[in-house]
């Protein structure tokens, strides 16, 4: 596929067409950065959150789940910063009338020299070949060093502006860089404004007895407020995690990444209560653990990174995201943040209750530290949408669109087709549904020739095809075929379901990590 729009472009139109994404409310011309889960991203979605939820909760005898409201009372993002501090800074082009976020400009343009460091090393790979040192060319060759400088300088220029809220130097950052609006390619700014990303809502009826309440903006701090909740009835001892997935909601200044930026989004993420000195290790630990589970999924560990981070918000010690190669480059895709006594404590002091632990080793009581692991559901749904998707030219030089979801995650794992609508093949495929469903979705599909329902099931990701034909009435065999290599094998009708549960099965690919 050519460049990197034209890809997101295709991810996008096939998310549609074969029913994972439709736009929020369509037929009104939808709502910018909503979105609807159709009938296979529904499945698809929900795969991924029990593929996180068995790895984080069912396999961790200290971890418990929990599902808390959405709502909650108004004083809990006081206590959290968000009322203060949930803020992005943002910036108008006069002159297009666009609106960005002033740090995701100024990042936009370290991304574009990094891209010339990774076009610089690809020609030299290919000048120096095998004896190419990618870690020796990077700290030696004098033009990459220069990138790479500019880049650091940049970044710790905005990191110290934003930490100390100098708004006037973000902007004058992006003079100096001489950064342009992408649609009138004026450098026209406004001066740059800090904006709350929260949603306010009210609760009650009546106008004066309402109450002001927003949506919650993170999952995060319904588990803190239920910290000695859990903790008592469940008799947790510390280390111990408390894990959760649900919506979170964001006014998102710029949102024009389809599922990548939300304003209503879910996220999956873990709490876990440590010792305080404890927490670089667990840190390091749960970076670790969390890297395992995604290169288990086997989506190619070069697409994968670690980024540290130089600005620290209020409540952390230590930051780091997992990105991911998206189709537009590598972005935060998971958040591990050190998050020290922040929470508890802030609880504490805004409703006047104790939310400590007695550790009766140490024979004391104390606020816990927190480790946090923090994913976008949607946007590991997008990760692993846009790298399934594959154009390829086969020997007779047709092409096919492919959909190389991994099989244990793919919304429907079999489709029964039979090779004619007569002759008695149609009841046996529907003997054989009725068989599998019981164990995973199975769809039936008599419609077109055997290959066009074949192109189709691979454009929706479906990992087996089941075909019977005449010789299935015969010696109660079908043909099995398997989506990534297009491989067909003659299987006894009795051996189908074993066979594609090695394949699709939690445990066998969870094992991996
Ligand atoms: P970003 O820098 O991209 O705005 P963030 O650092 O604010 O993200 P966190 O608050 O750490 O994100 O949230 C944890 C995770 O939730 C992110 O890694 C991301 O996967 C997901 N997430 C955050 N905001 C959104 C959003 N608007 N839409 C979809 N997913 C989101």
């Amino acid at each position: 596929m050519a460049n990197q729009e034209e890809v997101f472009k295709k991810v996008i139109s096939h998310a549609k067409e074969y029913g994972y994404i439709f736009q929020s409310s369509e037929i009104y011309d939808g709502l910018s950065a909503v979105y609807d889960y159709a009938q296979n991203g529904a499945e698809l979605k929900k795969n991924i959150r029990e593929y996180w939820w068995r790895a984080m909760v069912q396999l961790n005898k200290n971890i418990v789940g929990i599902d808390a409201a959405i709502l909650m009372h108004p004083t809990t993002w006081k206590a959290s910063g968000h009322v203060d501090a949930f803020n992005d800074p943002l910036i108008d082009n006069k002159d297009s009338k666009k609106r960005y976020r002033a740090d995701v400009l100024v990042e936009d343009y370290t991304a574009k020299i990094e891209t010339k460091i990774e076009k610089e090393v690809k020609k030299a790979a290919k000048r120096f070949g095998d004896s190419f040192d990618k870690a020796q060319y990077l700290t030696t060759n004098p033009r990459v060093v220069e990138y790479q400088k500019k880049i650091d300088t940049i970044l710790k220029r905005l990191g110290k502006s934003l930490e100390n809220e100098d708004l006037a130097d973000v902007k004058a950052l992006i003079e100096e860089l001489g950064i342009v609006c992408p649609v009138s390619g004026s450098t026209n700014w406004t001066d740059v404004k800090q904006f709350n990303l929260m949603f306010g809502t009210k609760l009650g009826a009546s106008a004066d007895s309402a109450m002001d309440l927003y949506l919650r903006p993170e999952t995060a701090q319904g588990i803190f407020v239920n910290f000695l909740n859990v903790q008592k009835t469940g008799r947790m001892k510390i280390p111990f995690g408390i894990a959760q997935t649900g919506k979170a909601f964001r006014n998102e200044i710029v949102a024009r990444q389809f599922i990548f930026r939300m304003r209503e989004f879910e996220q999956m993420e873990m709490q876990f209560f440590v010792k305080p000195g404890s927490q670089k290790e667990w840190y390091e630990a749960w970076k670790e653990n969390r890297m395992k589970w995604h290169l288990s999924l086997g989506l190619g560990n070069e697409n994968y990174r670690f980024h540290d981070h130089e600005k620290l918000a209020h409540y952390a010690d230590a930051a780091t995201d997992i990105e991911f190669r998206f189709p537009f480059g590598f972005k935060e895709l998971e958040g591990i943040h050190s998050r020290t006594d922040f929470d508890l404590s802030a609880h504490e002091e805004h409703s006047g209750k104790k939310l400590q632990y007695f550790d009766h080793e140490e024979n004391k009581s104390y606020v816990p530290y927190v480790v946090e692991t923090s994913i976008g559901l949607d946007r590991m749904f997008l990760a692993i949408f846009s790298h399934a998707l594959k154009e390829e030219t086969l020997e007779n030089n047709s092409t096919r669109t492919v959909l190389k979801l991994p099989a244990v995650l793919a919304p429907t794992k079999a489709a029964v087709l039979p090779l004619v609508k007569k002759d008695g093949l149609p009841e046996v495929a529907h003997e054989i549904v009725e068989d599998l469903k019981w164990d995973f979705n199975v769809v039936y599909d008599e419609k077109d020739a055997v290959g066009r329902r074949y192109r189709r099931q691979d454009a929706v990701g479906t990992p087996f095809c089941i075909t019977v034909d005449h010789q299935t009435l015969e010696d109660q065999t079908v043909t099995l075929r398997h989506r990534d290599t297009m491989e067909q094998q003659r299987v006894a009708i009795s051996e189908v379901k074993a066979i594609i549960t090695k394949e699709v099965d939690m445990k066998s690919w969870l094992i991996k990590m």
